[in-house]
């Protein structure tokens, strides 16, 4: 399963900046086979369990957890950059290699106590799910888990959201960067 999920993805190396080994998620999704086993394979380890909505991280989790709520019939929600949202929101500031950033969700989104799954494509250092998982929680939701296509194990991201008590899976993982 890993493989045929990696035959479908391309690497493009030193994207965007020289030293990056970019996974390219697009030839995935432009497959139909491809695009439809990754979102059944995403929402796999979460079967039999109550998720009220998905979570999508701007902007490759906004097409698979789409996919994945419409999926599992359930409600989606855009975790977008500062700007963006034009309702009242909730921010969160996350470190990057030079500098930080800030994610945001309207303040609405969640209801209390509602059990979100959080979706991306690709989690590295861990830096952007970990202030989506913050998010959730300001607007009061649970957290069933965090479903990613791609993990880059050596970066630690994966096993940081789980130190948060957040449970990680991922359809494939690459060494290094
Ligand atoms: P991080 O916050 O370090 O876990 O980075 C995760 C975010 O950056 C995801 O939204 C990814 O889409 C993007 N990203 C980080 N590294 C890569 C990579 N090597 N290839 C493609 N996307 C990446």
């Amino acid at each position: 399963m890993p493989d045929w999920i990696k035959s479908r993805i391309r690497t493009i190396p030193d994207y965007p900046v020289k030293g990056i080994m970019f996974r390219d998620i697009t030839t995935l999704l432009q497959d139909a086979r491809g695009f439809r086993k990754a979102v059944d394979e995403m929402v796999y380890d979460f079967a039999g369990q109550k998720i009220d909505k998905v979570v999508g991280i701007e902007a490759r989790g906004f097409i698979l957890g789409g996919a994945i709520a419409h999926q599992l019939s359930v409600g989606f929600i855009p975790v977008r950059k500062a700007g963006k949202l034009p309702f009242e929101t909730h921010s969160q500031t996350y470190t990057l290699e030079y500098g930080t950033d800030e994610l945001h969700i309207h303040t609405d989104a969640i209801l209390d106590g509602e059990v979100i799954l959080l979706v991306d494509d690709l989690i590295a250092t861990g830096g952007t799910a970990e202030a989506a998982v913050k998010l959730i929680q300001k607007c009061g939701g649970r957290i069933a888990g965090a479903s990613f296509v791609i993990d880059l194990p050596d970066l630690g991201g994966a096993q940081k959201i789980r130190d948060m008590g957040v449970k990680v899976h991922a359809l494939c993982a690459y060494e290094g960067h």
